[in-house]
């Protein structure tokens, strides 16, 4: 994590049960003393025991984890998995939302997303490269639906619905190395938006938590992850 001393990590949240998202929560929290926190369906498909080894959450019910530091998990459609999309919201007010893993956007979520400072969110897939690549029919089919993932232009078309004065900066991640790559997901998003969007656009690397910037800016930018 950029600038972020991991033993300064008060919780670590997990949005669903998938090992992409959830593989080392478990040994993360205890080494650093962070509380681990999910949801009780994805604490019984990692095996977590609640209480004991982390603390479960309801949808919508705000978790507080510090004095300035609160998150929200709003539910999102994703396979079987019963997945959350969060919004960290600090003591002055400023939100921040990260989301991933989604079919499409609920209209709780696009609520939410409205106002928030910063948004990390999906462009996994760009649709013809997904339709015209190698995967099998039922996995494109599966990639594409309503249990998914986020492709470039329907991220695009949820951001260009709530883009206002307060969205500060954007960044694109869980891209798909097969069916996707950074310039198109930045175009995709930054036409949708248009000049309507003011802020910093950045791209999150599959190999790490750093961010760079493909089209938008010349100089790539480090952002501390959430
Ligand atoms: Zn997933
Ligand atoms: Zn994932």
């Amino acid at each position: 994590m950029a600038g972020v001393e991991p033993t300064s990590i008060d919780g670590v949240l997990v949005t669903h049960h998938h090992s992409d998202h959830s593989k080392t929560a478990l040994r993360a929290s205890k080494n650093w003393g962070a509380v681990l926190y999910s949801n009780l369906e994805t604490a019984i498909r990692m095996g977590w025991e609640p209480i004991v080894e982390c603390r479960t959450f309801g949808a919508l019910e705000r978790i507080v984890v510090s004095d300035e530091i609160s998150l929200l998990p709003i539910p999102v459609p994703h396979d079987d998995a019963d997945n959350v999309a969060v919004i960290a919201s600090n003591g002055d007010g400023r939100r921040a939302a990260v989301v991933t893993d989604l079919g499409e956007l609920t209209a709780d979520l696009m609520r939410h997303l409205s106002g928030c400072s910063h948004i990390s969110i999906e462009a996994n897939y760009d649709h013809d490269r997904l339709m015209s690549g190698p995967y099998p029919e039922v996995l494109k089919r599966r990639i594409s639906g309503r249990g998914g993932h986020l492709s470039n232009a329907q991220t695009g078309e949820a951001l260009s619905g709530i883009v206002n004065k307060n969205l500060e900066s954007v960044v694109l991640c869980h891209l798909s190395e097969q069916n996707n790559a950074p310039h198109l997901a930045e175009s995709e998003v930054l036409m949708s938006m248009e000049e309507r969007f003011s802020g910093s656009i950045g791209i999150s690397l599959q190999s790490g938590p750093e961010f760079s910037n493909w089209l938008g800016q010349s100089e790539p930018e480090r952002i501390s992850s959430l």
